[in-house]
């Protein structure tokens, strides 16, 4: 009998640690999803930056811990790093607002960044889109207001993996990365472009310029966390 209770016991904890991670997958030391001193500093105040005079919102400081819940998310879908994520993007979009009390995000349009082709086959799908998801449930629970968000944007060629370029090379890359999906899917609400690491600027200001070509309004960007190095400011 008692052998049997241990073995379901064995079980039972291991269902509960695939369900509820039983360490803080931010500073990996918590035993909860994000543990409450994490939480705190997923609550930083939002940054500012220019990128080519593209307003860029950005929550947190990119390094190793955030970049464990980014892959969380990315790789795994995993339900809280979804969370802290659009949580993040909240703040960084907010803070368009108490910046110009005239700006109302939920007259906006906001836009995802997308994937590469090769990263929506492999993911079956966008990332951000499960996080922009929950990001408006947020807002509706916080705020009681419905954000919008669409893509509009598709990769006008092969992006090879920007990871393994170098800086000159990623900006050439990525010059006229992007175009729009269709012309009937084009509304003339002001855009606000979403992504998840602001790093060069590049991928940020070829969607801002594929945007402003087409004659639509990009009001700024939000990112979840921005890289301090090698930043396009101005
Ligand atoms: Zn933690």
């Amino acid at each position: 009998m008692k052998f049997v209770d241990d073995r379901k016991e064995g079980i039972f904890s291991a269902l509960t640690s695939l369900v509820f991670p039983k360490i803080c997958i931010y500073c990996q030391s918590e035993f909860a999803p994000l543990c409450l001193a994490c939480q705190q500093l997923w609550l930083a105040p939002v940054q500012r930056r220019y990128v080519k005079g593209l307003a860029v919102n950005s929550t947190l400081a990119y390094n190793a811990a955030i970049s464990r819940v980014v892959i969380q998310a990315k790789e795994n879908r995993n339900r809280v790093a979804q969370y802290w994520m659009a949580s993040a993007l909240s703040s960084a979009l907010e803070k368009f607002e108490s910046d110009n009390r005239a700006l109302s995000i939920s007259r906006c349009l906001l836009v995802p960044i997308p994937s590469s082709r090769s990263a929506i086959r492999k993911r079956g799908g966008s990332f951000l889109h499960p996080i922009l998801d929950k990001l408006v449930e947020l807002q509706v629970e916080k705020n009681g207001v419905r954000w919008r968000w669409k893509e509009l944007l598709i990769h006008r060629k092969i992006v090879r993996d920007q990871s393994e370029l170098s800086y000159t090379q990623r900006q050439s890359n990525l010059a006229e990365a992007f175009m729009l999906r269709s012309d009937d899917l084009i509304e003339a609400r002001p855009i606000l472009l979403i992504d998840d690491v602001l790093t060069t600027g590049a991928t940020l200001d070829s969607a801002f310029r594929a945007l402003r070509e087409r004659n639509l309004t990009v009001l700024g960007a939000a990112t979840v966390c921005a890289s301090a190095h090698r930043l396009l400011i101005r």
